[in-house]
């Protein structure tokens, strides 16, 4: 089987998914293959050091066509979007708007790595503001907590608890008015992200 080498590892043609390439630069109009490798977006990058691929490495793998490791990766879920490593590419590539294109995919393909909170919350928040027109923090952080370790989160029922006696927390939570026909609308737009027919229904 033929091989590659880079600094990512040993890549085998068979890993490398090229039309996933095309994909995600036609979703960002961005030219991945210009990119240089001199690793100016992860030196200004805040979180690089908790990451498991550098934004550097991002893109490298990303423009390999490596989709496997890139969309089970927990790397692009630590992304603060904060644009810096975009603000500093010689080569203008929206790498923070790559970042937002690989979660989508991960989410639609459902491969982010198992009970891991960020991907979760991202579901529950689109789930509920789909379904609801409106967000919430308590049915949020349910489905989340549900989601993730429901055992772990037990001991959150004390702070709920507090936060709604100060009225910090609704029980009854708001929605608009025609519920069903924003679901229409929101899910219209985004089909790809699932979990509003699952959250909040
Ligand atoms: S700053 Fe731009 S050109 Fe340099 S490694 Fe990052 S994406 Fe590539
Ligand atoms: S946008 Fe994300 S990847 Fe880019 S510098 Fe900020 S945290 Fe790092």
């Amino acid at each position: 089987m033929p091989t590659a080498s880079t600094d990512e590892g040993h890549i085998a043609s068979s890993e490398s998914d090229l039309s996933f390439v095309s994909k995600i630069e036609n979703e960002e109009g961005s030219a991945l293959r210009a990119c240089l490798q001199c690793g100016a977006c992860s030196s200004v990058c805040p979180v690089s050091g908790f990451m498991d691929y550098t934004p550097r490495q991002i893109v490298g793998m990303a423009r390999s066509g490596l989709s496997e490791r890139l969309l089970k990766s927990k790397a692009i879920w630590y992304c603060a979007s904060c644009y810096a490593c975009t603000e500093v590419c010689p080569k203008k590539i929206p790498i923070t708007e790559i970042i937002h294109a690989l979660r989508r995919e991960t989410i639609a393909r459902k491969t982010y790595p198992k009970r891991f909170a960020p991907p979760l919350l991202t579901r529950s928040f689109h789930g509920v503001t789909a379904s609801r027109g409106r967000s919430n923090d308590g049915l949020v952080m349910l489905h989340t907590y549900l989601r993730e370790k429901p055992l772990k989160h037990l001991g959150m029922i004390r702070i709920a608890g507090k936060l709604w006696l100060k009225g910090r927390l609704e029980l009854l939570p708001d929605a608009v008015k025609n519920r069903a026909d924003f679901s229409r609308l929101v899910n219209g737009s985004t089909e790809r992200v699932d979990g509003a027919k699952e959250v909040g229904s």
